[in-house]
């Protein structure tokens, strides 16, 4: 792919790290930051899309080329074991070193598919002030794969450490030594997602990327001390089978051990590969079971809303100490330092009772009011809800549960680079939720479809289902 000066987000570039010249008097260069290691022409891109020669320098288009920012909760970015309920900062970019024909986030991960319109441009100060702002204490780098956003993500990064903010990398992890050195330095959680045990799963699925060098990178930062989750996705006729599951469960215990959490994660149809079902529960479920049967202490189902699936039990004396439903969690027998409130087994839970910080009085209600409702559906049980007040740099609005009286009002604020918020179902009996805001304010929801989707305009929607089609006849065609 060509560099393209036509392209808005191509126009400005940014000095890459991680590369080299290929040497022989060329002007071509091999970038170092994924296992890819293109060899790339002077005027040309990477496979991602978002790293290319110019003058035989390599540079990065995507520096501080961000989607919407978003406020979240950490258990979205499969999280479970770091200040559960803690509200994050999602920033997702544009590109990806993996093509998967699943991808949930292909209108940003694959930039050919890139809509103008869902690209932003956010300074590192510009995050961090508006974390300091509303009280969001984890920054999250998330949704298409932050690899590719290297650059800013560590300068990003050390900025929030300095100012005290955590930092979670959220990542398939298809990435070089060298660049999780610097990682290591300036990331406090590592989400790993690995998407198989199987080569020939990364070879034929995800573009022709390969297995080993993500379990190397995983056993990397395990030895590093740092947080770290790992998350499976059970895709639905692709590694979904028990011998599947009970090679990933082998690989945890064997290179990670029985404390790093494992989460299960159901899959909805996406992209390509939207001829198939979702992931049935009872398929996520016995993933789970066999994965404690097999001795992993931590194991949690995603992207399923409902009782008792995804609760930490003490592994003391079974007591449940944290209590989840959907992306909704509480501490509710942990001390500080993690321990069992009943018996003081430690549960290994880092910064147990700091995500309860989330619970803090935000702004108070709105002055003048309008409302709007979104209601639950087969399809999502999330909603971003996008809010713009140009009178205001800090917006606030209510949260009302719609069929519930379980669930208190909430309070939320918008403001700095923020203007979207998740809301998801806390309870079986709630039906949606009521969203009040300012006279003024304009608001649209998009629904979220699973755990850690960034969902875009909805017109680039209609294009793609045209390029699926199409491709769909080629394919049949062929
Ligand atoms: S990040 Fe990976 S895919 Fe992108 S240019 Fe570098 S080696 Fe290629």
């Amino acid at each position: 792919m060509k560099i393209d000066q036509d392209v808005s987000w191509m126009r400005d570039a940014y000095p890459a790290t991680h590369w080299e010249k290929a040497g022989n008097g060329s002007s071509m260069v091999v970038c170092n930051l994924s296992p890819r290691h293109c060899k790339i022409a002077e005027g040309h891109l990477g496979r991602c899309g978002v790293r290319g020669n110019i003058g035989g320098e390599l540079y990065t288009f995507n520096y501080g080329k961000s989607v919407e920012a978003t406020m979240e909760y950490i258990e979205t970015e499969a999280v479970n074991h770091f200040r559960p309920g803690a509200k994050i900062l999602s920033l997702g970019n544009i590109g990806c070193m993996m093509s998967c024909d699943f991808c949930q986030n292909w209108r940003t991960s694959q930039v050919r598919h890139l809509d103008q319109a869902d690209v932003r441009r956010y300074t590192p100060e510009q995050i961090v002030a508006t974390c300091e702002m509303l009280g969001i204490e984890v920054i999250s780098w998330t949704y298409n794969d932050p690899v590719v956003w290297h650059e800013f993500v560590v300068e990003t990064s050390r900025l929030a450490q300095s100012a005290g903010i955590i930092t979670l990398y959220k990542s398939a992890f298809y990435i070089e030594s060298g660049a999780v050195d610097e990682l290591i330095d300036c990331i406090d959680i590592f989400s790993i997602s690995l998407k198989s045990m199987d080569e020939k799963f990364y070879r034929k699925f995800t573009g022709g990327t390969h297995l080993q060098p993500v379990l190397d990178m995983i056993r990397k930062v395990h030895a590093s001390g740092r947080h770290l989750e790992l998350s499976q996705l059970l895709i639905t006729g692709r590694n979904d089978t028990e011998e599947e599951i009970a090679k990933t469960n082998t690989w945890v215990l064997e290179h990670v051990g029985d404390r790093v959490p494992l989460h299960y994660v159901a899959f909805h149809p996406a992209y390509l590969y939207t001829s198939v079902r979702r992931t049935p529960e009872a398929i996520v479920l016995k993933a789970r079971e066999m994965a404690m049967e097999a001795g992993i202490r931590y194991v949690y189902c995603g992207n399923m809303f409902r009782d008792g699936v995804s609760d930490t039990h003490c592994p003391g004396c079974g007591t449940r100490t944290v209590r989840r439903y959907g992306l909704k969690a509480e501490a509710v027998a942990l001390d500080e330092a993690g321990c069992c409130t009943q018996c003081g087994t430690p549960n290994d839970v880092r910064q147990a009772l700091k995500g309860r910080a989330a619970e803090v009085a935000l702004p108070t209600s709105p002055d003048t009011h309008c409302s709007k409702d979104f209601l639950w559906n087969a399809e999502a049980n999330s909603v971003h809800i996008e809010v713009t007040h140009d009178a205001q740099t800090v917006c606030a609005l209510q949260l009302e549960r719609i069929g519930t009286d379980a669930v208190p009002v909430q309070s939320f604020a918008t403001g700095g680079v923020l203007r979207r918020i998740i809301a998801s179902r806390q309870t079986d009996d709630e039906t949606g939720v009521r969203v009040t805001l300012p006279k003024g304010a304009v608001l649209h929801f998009y629904p979220v479809l699973d755990r850690a989707h960034f969902p875009t305009s909805e017109s680039l929607e209609r294009e793609i289902a045209g390029y699926r089609e199409e491709r769909m006849d080629a394919m049949a065609r062929a």
